[in-house]
């Protein structure tokens, strides 16, 4: 069975750069019908909080990215950690180390001096002599002293390192606390990942962990180190190429699925489809296929998906969604009509909401340059006659109130504009919005009117003409 995780460390938010991992996981074991587990590497005592566990917990939620079994907790394992180092210090695999820091730092100086890789230099590794008192010992894992270490990554092709390049790194500090590298080791074995997918900062950890799982007589996974997101410069992405925060995404307007879909192609592509159903990915997600190169960050694209995703969600998930962003049009008898006159002009759930209250919110002000430019010569008139028209003809559709618009262009023979403008700006305060004819259809002939007299009468005594 193919068993895939994704690893973060609770020290802040879920970033972007690691949803993109995360999905990359979650598809391979989707495609392969696995599982997914999620497991928080919370060692580092200092630098988690709670708030962060939740927080990551909560982007996975609102991406629907759900995860298998248990979460696990690297902060409830000690104990097992503990067992393995006993295990590897009895079998000889592993040993105290009671160099202290001075002398650490006497050896890092010395080969700096010779212009050699600073590393340890194995001194206690056959140590069988008295331990020199008041020194905590480390525990040190006895790295191969010959030959290679390799893998094949699935990203990257096969990786050779020199087994020199690997000295005898601690698995356990002073304080008995194990490390990073050994830990990760243990647990995705034990947790049975087929496949370690994650990014390439964590490429030179691969060596170290390769020596715990053969020092314990684990299987090794499939590992596949991904190249890091990067701006459109080409360098790496920051706060000032956009938000990098997942949850910023949600509060900007934008969907999970558009999100998604636009992490998919950051690393990975089929041919040059750009849109993805999340069936689609699972469908056609291979990690053997991610790119080699990394990937630049554009977010008019993410922006032009959005606007795709938003025109072919349902009225019904709409109307859900535009809760949180202000808008509450649950019952209303008018929200299909409201959405199909505003859909194609939101690009995020923020802008859909604006257009939406545009035209349900009569304007409380009206744009001065709108309003000087559309109410010149005769507007008044035209739009105090377009209202009698209304309320005879009292149309309800949009084709209705269009027919009454193209009657009075022809009765006063005058340009659309003539009576478009001010019509137009006594309906939303401003030159922008949706098609007239649909806004009418929505606000209905009474509502019309009102908003016309009153912009007469407002904009006939605020402005000068
Ligand atoms: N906890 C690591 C991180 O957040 C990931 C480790 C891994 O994927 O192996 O960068």
């Amino acid at each position: 069975m193919t068993t895939t995780r994704f690893a973060p460390s609770p020290t802040g938010y879920l970033h972007v750069g690691g949803l993109r991992t995360a999905l990359f996981s979650w598809l391979t074991s989707r495609h392969n019908k696995g599982e997914f587990l999620l497991r928080i590497e919370d060692t580092d005592m200092a630098r988690n909080s709670k708030e962060a566990k939740d927080a990551i917990l909560k982007a996975f939620d609102w991406v629907g990215m759900g995860c298998d079994g248990e979460v696990v907790y690297q902060s409830k394992r000690f104990d097992l950690y503990e067992k393995y180092i006993e295990q590897l210090l009895v079998e000889d695999k592993a040993y105290k180390c009671y160099m202290s820091k001075d002398e650490l730092e006497i050896l890092r100086e010395d080969q700096m001096a010779k212009k050699e890789r600073t590393r340890y230099d194995g001194r206690y590794r056959d140590f069988i002599g008295t331990p020199p008192e008041g020194v905590d010992p480390v525990i040190r894992i006895k790295a191969p002293r010959q030959g290679t270490i390799s893998f094949v990554d699935g990203v990257k092709g096969e990786i050779n390192i020199a087994a020199t390049e690997v000295d005898d790194f601690v698995i356990a500090r002073a304080d008995g606390a194990p490390t990073y590298n050994f830990v990760v080791a243990i647990d995705d074995a034990l947790m049975g990942c087929t496949e370690v997918i994650r990014g390439d900062d964590h490429l030179y950890n691969t060596p170290k962990q390769i020596v715990v799982y053969k020092a314990l007589g684990f299987d090794l996974p499939n590992f596949y180190h991904v190249a890091m997101i990067h701006n459109e410069q080409g360098k790496k992405l920051s706060k000032r190429d956009g938000a990098t925060d997942v949850m910023e995404y949600k509060t900007m307007g934008y969907l999970p699925e558009a999100l998604l879909n636009f992490l998919v192609r950051l690393g990975w592509s089929h041919g040059d489809q750009e849109i993805f159903s999340l069936e689609e990915m699972i469908a056609l997600f291979d990690p053997n296929d991610i790119n080699k190169s990394s990937s630049n960050y554009n977010l008019d694209k993410l922006l032009w998906l959005n606007a795709h995703y938003i025109k072919n969600k349902p009225d019904s998930e709409l109307v859900e969604l535009l809760k949180e962003f202000g808008v509450d049009l649950e019952g209303n008898d008018k929200a299909s009509l409201l959405l199909s006159a505003t859909k194609e002009r939101g690009k995020t759930l923020v802008e859909l909401a604006e257009q939406i209250k545009l035209i349900t919110d009569a304007p409380t002000q009206y744009d001065e340059k709108s309003a000087k430019k559309a109410f010149k010569g005769e507007a008044k008139e035209i739009l105090s006659a377009f209202a009698d028209m209304l309320a005879l003809a009292k149309p309800t559709s949009k084709e209705a109130f269009h027919s009454v618009m193209e009657k009075i262009v022809e009765d006063k023979e005058i340009g659309f504009g003539k009576i478009g403008m001010p019509l137009r700006v006594s309906l939303m305060g401003s030159m922008t919005g949706s098609g007239l004819d649909e806004i009418m259809a929505i606000l209905g002939v009474s509502e019309t009117i009102k908003r016309i007299e009153k912009a007469i009468a407002t904009i006939k005594a605020n402005f000068v003409m």
